[in-house]
């Protein structure tokens, strides 16, 4: 494990992997293990770095509010917390050296943290250590804060929106969807963007037995992405199986009404979505409503600020700080534990909007009966559920303002 190898860490055995607004990601040749590293901005005061110990804390609240908040809320078949390592701060400068020129410029306003030696230690979702003919894809989608509008439509579910949200992800990713194929990005970074021809070609062998048409090949990946995220069966790490048959592939085309009529079932509860749905509902009160409750907490801490760690506002995300936010009375009535919970519901629901989730497809091939058929097992994961600020309340705040007024001004009112 990471753990034995953490003293004679060798750079040359990681390679960049991606990175987002907060960390970066680098992935070992062999483990099927990944390290994420937090990054800081070289430029903006606020962000200074911390001291080594916060940054440790940082970390392990990360891990703590992943095992104790987000897991318990969304499943812990999705939730994969990890957890801290200690790096020789060596091994981190040299690592910080090679990975620099993978970066994508417009990421470099950011640096890596070379100074703590804290670090992530996390399975490799996009390599599944199962032994397969072709390398497994996996395919990564970014939920964007604004989603939830998108989630509660498909709360009556309908299929064929979801088929076209997906279409269009996949034509124009906008940092929100990548494509991994044996581990390595192959679609979505910016500097890795295929045309869409090209990338089916690289998905060709996985489908229609390798002979289909671009449209069928589309088709037919679309579809078991959809499977995946509206999949609700308990089977297990396996997953479930999209069986794609020669014949009936072949036949499929985008306009088959077996795949466009409108199907107006729920969101399965128990589904990478429905899960998440449901944690991003935790926010029953809009900002406005929030806000209040917001001033109040702050009010509290300005008069009792040592009111501050048995409120556990910044943590400690233990079961404990879970089950207050679980049980907060329906109503106000008026004390400070029922503004903390409302504030810290949000946080919670700030997270689950902000998260990625990742569907892992190893393909199979039944060579048994003859009849050529292409197969995966799928399973997804939930990523990146880092708690939000408190203050990040006032910053959402601030955005939706924004709209609000925006909207207020095109809006040409009664006339
Ligand atoms: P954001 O800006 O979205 O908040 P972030 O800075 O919090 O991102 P992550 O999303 O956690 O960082 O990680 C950056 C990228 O690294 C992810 O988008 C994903 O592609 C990759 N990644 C993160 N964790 C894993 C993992 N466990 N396995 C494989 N890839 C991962
Ligand atoms: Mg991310
Ligand atoms: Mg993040």
């Amino acid at each position: 494990s990471v753990m034995d190898l953490v003293d004679k860490m060798d750079e040359n055995e990681w390679n960049y992997h991606g990175e987002g607004n907060k960390s970066l990601v680098v992935s070992h040749v062999q483990m099927s293990r990944v390290l994420r590293l937090l990054k800081y901005s070289s430029e903006d005061a606020e962000n200074a770095p911390q001291t080594t110990e916060e940054t440790f804390r940082q970390m392990e609240n990360i891990v703590d509010f992943s095992n104790n908040v987000m897991s318990p809320l969304l499943g812990d078949k999705f939730v994969h917390s990890g957890e801290v390592v200690k790096l020789p701060l060596e091994f981190v400068r040299q690592l910080s050296i090679k990975v620099q020129h993978h970066r994508p410029a417009w990421r470099c306003d950011k640096v890596m943290d070379i100074y703590s030696g804290a670090a992530l230690c996390l399975p490799n979702l996009t390599t599944p250590s199962i032994p397969t003919h072709n390398p497994p894809l996996c395919v990564e989608i970014k939920l964007l804060s604004s989603s939830r509008k998108g989630l509660e439509q498909h709360r009556r579910r309908n299929r064929q929106r979801m088929y076209f949200a997906i279409k269009h992800l996949i034509e124009e990713p906008q940092n929100n969807f990548k494509i991994f194929k044996g581990g390595k990005c192959i679609h979505g970074d910016r500097d890795e963007m295929l045309s869409v021809s090209s990338l089916l070609q690289k998905l060709r062998p996985y489908f229609s037995c390798g002979n289909g048409r671009n449209k069928t090949v589309l088709h037919d990946f679309i579809q078991v992405l959809v499977d995946s995220l509206l999949s609700s069966d308990e089977e297990g790490d396996e997953g479930v199986e999209r069986r794609l048959e020669g014949r009936m592939v072949c036949e499929a085309s985008l306009c088959s009404t077996e795949f466009l009529r409108t199907d107006p079932q729920p969101l399965p509860r128990d589904s990478v979505l429905g899960r998440i749905l449901q944690v991003q509902l935790l926010d029953s009160l809009d900002i406005e409503g929030l806000l209040p409750l917001y001033r109040r907490v702050e009010q509290y801490l300005h008069h009792f600020p040592k009111e501050r760690s048995r409120l556990q506002i910044d943590g400690p995300y233990d079961k404990a700080f879970l089950e207050k936010l679980q049980k907060c009375p329906a109503e106000d009535d008026g004390s400070i534990e029922y503004a903390v919970a409302k504030v810290q519901q949000y946080r919670v629901a700030m997270t689950a909007k902000d998260c990625s989730i990742m569907v892992t497809l190893v393909p199979r091939r039944d060579e048994e009966d003859g009849s050529e058929r292409a197969a995966f097992s799928f399973s997804a994961s939930i990523l990146d559920l880092d708690p939000k600020p408190q203050d990040g309340v006032r910053r959402q705040q601030r955005l939706d303002h924004r709209v609000v007024s925006a909207y207020l001004r095109d809006d040409p009112g009664p006339s």
